[in-house]
C-alpha cells in the first residue's frame, strides 16, 4: 500500500503582497502541515531566528550542500543564496503531511520541474496603488528603495500567470477564503489520486 501522501504547496508573493497573514490563517494546524525552513547566506535581520526563519549558512557551507545535492532547488537572489532542503520535504510528504514553501518565482518553477505534482500559488495585491501603499506603510524605506521594490514586484507579477492559481489579496477574509478553496481543490485531487494508486496497486 502506498499510503496517504501530502501536498506540496509552493507560495510566492512580491514584497508587500501580504502572504504571511494569509498563510498563518489557512495553515493554522501545525500537526497537519510542515513549513519548510530554507537555508540562506544572507545576514539575519532582527526578526530572524536561526533554524526557525532560516538556516543561516556561510557561502562555503551553502556551496558544500549544493555539491552534496541537499537542495530540492536553490537560487542566487539579490547577491545571496537561498535553497530548499530536500530531505525534510520528502519525509513530511510521505508521512502524509502537507508541505509549504515560501519561495521566489525562479525557485518555484524549478520545484515544479522536479515535482510536477506541486501546487504553485501566487498571491498578488489588488492594484499597483495598493502595492505602493503597502510598501510605503512600513515607513522604513526611502523613495528610491520603494521604487526599486515596486519594479521588482511588477516583474514578479508578470510571471503570476504561469502559476497554477492566483489569489488576490485585497480584503483579508476574502483572500483567506479563496486561498482555502484552492487548497481544498488540491486536496480533493490528491485524495482521489491516493485512492486510485491504492486500487491499482491492489488490482
Ligand atoms: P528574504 O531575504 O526577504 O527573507 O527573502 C527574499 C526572497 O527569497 C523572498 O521572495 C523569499 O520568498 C525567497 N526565498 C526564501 N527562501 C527561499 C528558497 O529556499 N528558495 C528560493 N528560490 N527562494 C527563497
Amino acid at each position: 500500500m502506498s499510503g496517504k501522501k501530502g501536498i506540496l504547496f509552493v507560495v510566492s508573493a512580491p514584497s508587500g503582497g501580504g502572504k504571511g497573514t494569509i498563510l498563518k490563517r489557512v495553515f493554522n494546524d501545525k500537526s497537519k502541515v510542515y513549513y519548510s525552513v530554507s537555508a540562506t547566506t544572507r545576514k539575519p535581520r532582527d526578526e530572524d531566528t536561526d533554524g526557525v526563519t532560516y538556516h543561516f549558512l556561510s557561502r562555503e557551507e551553502f556551496e558544500k550542500r549544493i555539491k552534496e545535492n541537499d537542495f530540492l532547488e536553490y537560487v542566487e537572489y539579490c547577491g545571496n543564496y537561498y535553497g530548499t532542503p530536500k530531505s525534510e520535504i520528502v519525509k513530511n510528504l510521505s508521512s502524509g503531511k502537507d508541505v509549504v514553501l515560501e519561495i521566489e518565482t525562479e525557485g518555484a518553477f524549478n520545484v515544479k520541474k522536479a515535482m510536477p505534482e506541486a501546487v504553485l500559488i501566487f498571491i498578488i495585491p489588488p492594484s499597483v496603488t495598493e502595492l505602493r501603499r503597502r510598501l510605503e506603510k512600513r515607513g522604513t524605506e526611502d523613495k528610491e528603495t520603494i521604487d526599486k521594490r515596486m519594479r521588482q514586484a511588477i516583474n514578479e507579477i508578470r510571471l503570476a500567470g504561469k502559476y497554477d492559481y492566483i489569489v488576490i489579496n485585497g480584503e483579508l477574509e476574502e483572500a483567506v477564503a479563496d486561498f482555502s478553496a484552492v487548497c481544498k481543490a488540491a486536496r480533493i485531487k490528491q485524495d482521489a489520486e491516493n485512492i486510485i494508486n491504492e486500487v491499482l496497486e491492489n488490482a
